[in-house]
């Protein structure tokens, strides 16, 4: 039945690239949609529509923003800016700040390096990183002192952060990582709260 619904079939198609969705759970998304009035489903083409031409990365941290260039944590004169917390995506922040524990501010590398991936560390925003911690250095009151690494405890965010830890050597600032509490092999999405705060205040020097 499908095969004659071009565009029925192209809809379960697009439904079926979007992560965690297989291909019946994309048949009856595509259902739902096609029973749903017109103004909803046209109401959903456009927020789609409008994120990709409204929603943009902060030009400092790489987190996303709407409306302005600079983020909300990084326009915020009152965060400590001796202290960035390096994240692998913008919904780590969600979860640090979520913690209400952390006062700095934040750099997103947009992943993490993983050659199986065919990840390697100019498709992160690491040169931004550098950059960045260079150019605090113009003022005390903007010097980056400290980078504090957030990412998952696994291979690749092992991988990462001592490859981090290696070019920031000799660079005057300090690095740590988040500790307890976030298990081997764990992702912190899943870490509530308390233990993500425990975790931040027990950091360990690389
Ligand atoms: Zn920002």
């Amino acid at each position: 039945m499908i095969e004659n619904m071009p565009s029925f079939s192209r809809l379960v198609s697009e439904f079926n690239r979007l992560p965690g969705i297989g291909y019946k759970t994309a048949t009856r998304l595509a259902y739902h949609i096609l029973k749903s009035p017109t103004e909803i489903v046209e109401n959903m083409a456009q927020s789609l529509v409008d994120v990709k031409e409204y929603v943009g990365q902060c030009t400092q941290c790489f987190s996303y923003t709407e409306g302005s260039v600079l983020c909300r944590v990084c326009s915020d004169d009152h965060r400590d800016k001796h202290v960035l917390c390096v994240v692998e995506d913008p919904w780590d922040i969600i979860t640090m700040e979520n913690s209400g524990i952390f006062r700095g501010q934040y750099h997103v590398l947009h992943g993490v390096i993983s050659p199986l991936d065919g990840i390697s560390p100019k498709d992160l925003k690491i040169d931004e990183l550098m950059s960045r911690v260079e150019l605090s250095r113009q003022s005390e009151a903007t010097e980056i002192k400290e980078l504090i690494f957030a990412l998952d405890a696994d291979l690749e965010g092992d991988t990462t952060i001592l490859y981090l830890a290696k070019l920031l050597k000799d660079k005057g600032v300090s690095v740590t990582r988040i500790a307890h509490g976030v298990p081997v092999g764990g992702d912190i999405d899943y870490v509530d709260h308390r233990t993500l705060g425990r975790a931040l205040e027990n950091r360990v020097n690389i």
